[in-house]
């Protein structure tokens, strides 16, 4: 109940923005991050300093607070597990075991039949060669862990040297995907409680730029069947992981209408900023809501939003323009603490909050454009 405090695993903008919604509702929020300056440090009510694998600092985050649960999924599962014998741990060891490497994460899609691009080890050249075999080419090879925005991520082309791509993954293990040639992608957001309850978003439409969030916009014009099968998809993944928390299952859409898990955050997402704002409970509310055990809040959309990302390149002229999103009266702006930033680094986020998404996206894109002086 409010008043408890939240533990809370690494300090970027995910646990920045839960951090503000707890304290809103009257949770204490520590957090263990490197840095004692990280954006969720900046707002919470302690902070531990030490890295998110090693042991002893997490415990000493543990002994401090009622439950603990993650901005990251790049946490070991078995310093999880090492967590849980203090205090709950939401999401659980077991759900990080499954999701926080990519070839687990995919036998797991695949024993429950749910539909993924076609895949294979590819760690070393004779297991890439045989995946290009399998796959075609271009086909896009992953490193199995840590990887996340295209780091990690190698292309192999047409005609490349597939050894060469493969070398700058240096001996990480890694798997290999066909490459999909979607039509648009998707993403489902939800929340599973303590007792199962399950409460669903409005599905968002996401577009990456060089692997990179651009916009989301919500809810996502869709057939009625592609929004029925994809929630099934998503809820099928939560509750196979028994997973506790807000979760996201990222889906490309085919232009025959066919869907395609890509991958599974089990967190607060990029592609769920726009909640909080736009919907009556956001996610990082509802995160909080689920991992301490309350009533789920609703999900329910009081406006269509487009958020889009503001990404480190935007400084390179020094400040962002701001005035021209804060003269705007549909739009709110997020910045999340960072005092450096680097080029494909996120910053911070506008939400546009109009009915009218097509009309959205076109005034996001407007929008950035006018960010950095020339
Ligand atoms: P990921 O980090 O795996 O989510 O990849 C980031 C982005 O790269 C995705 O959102 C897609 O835009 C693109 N991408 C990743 N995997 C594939 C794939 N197998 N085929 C086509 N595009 C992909």
């Amino acid at each position: 109940m409010p008043g408890a405090t939240v533990g809370v695993l690494g300090g970027g903008q995910l646990g920045r923005m839960m951090a503000i919604e707890a304290r809103r509702m009257g949770y204490r929020v520590v957090v263990l991050d490197p840095s004692p300056r990280c954006p969720t440090a900046q707002v919470a009510d302690g902070v531990v300093v030490g890295a998110l694998d090693d042991l002893e600092s997490a415990r000493h985050l543990a002994q401090q607070v009622d439950v603990i649960t993650l901005d990251t999924e790049h946490v070991p599962a078995d310093l999880l597990a090492e967590l849980e014998k203090i205090v709950p741990v939401r999401p659980g060891s077991s759900v990080l075991r499954t999701i926080n490497d990519r070839q687990i994460q995919k036998q797991f899609l695949d024993r429950l039949g749910l539909p993924q691009a076609q895949w294979a080890p590819s760690t070393t050249q004779p297991e890439l060669d045989a995946a290009l075999v399998k796959l075609g080419r271009p086909a896009i090879v992953k490193v199995r862990r840590a990887g996340y925005d295209g780091k990690g991520q190698v292309r192999v082309e047409e005609t490349g040297d597939a050894g060469a791509e493969l070398a700058k993954l240096r001996g990480e293990p890694s798997v290999a995907e066909e490459l999909v040639r979607f039509k648009r992608e998707i993403s489902v957001v939800l929340a599973r409680g303590l007792t199962g309850e399950l409460k669903i978003y409005p599905i968002a439409e996401n577009v990456h730029r060089r692997h990179i969030l651009h916009t989301t916009r919500a809810p996502a014009p869709m057939k009625p069947a592609t929004k029925v099968r994809a929630e099934e998809i998503a809820i099928t993944v939560a509750e196979a992981l028994g997973h506790v928390g807000v979760m996201a299952v990222e889906m490309f859409e085919l232009v025959d209408g066919r869907l395609l898990v890509n991958e599974i955050a089990p967190r607060t997402h990029n592609s769920g900023h726009y909640t909080w704002g736009a919907c009556v409970t956001s996610q990082f509310e509802q995160h909080i809501r689920a991992v301490c055990g309350l009533p789920l809040g609703d999900p329910r959309p009081m406006t269509g939003a487009v958020m889009v990302n503001l990404i480190g390149d935007l400084w390179r002229a020094g400040q962002p323009a701001w005035e021209h999103v804060l003269e705007r009266p549909e739009a709110r702006l997020h910045l999340y603490g960072k005092d450096a930033p680097a080029p494909g680094r996120k910053m911070g986020h506008v939400l546009l909050l109009d009915d009218d998404t097509d009309r959205g996206l076109v005034t996001a894109d407007q929008l950035i454009a006018t960010l950095t002086p020339t």
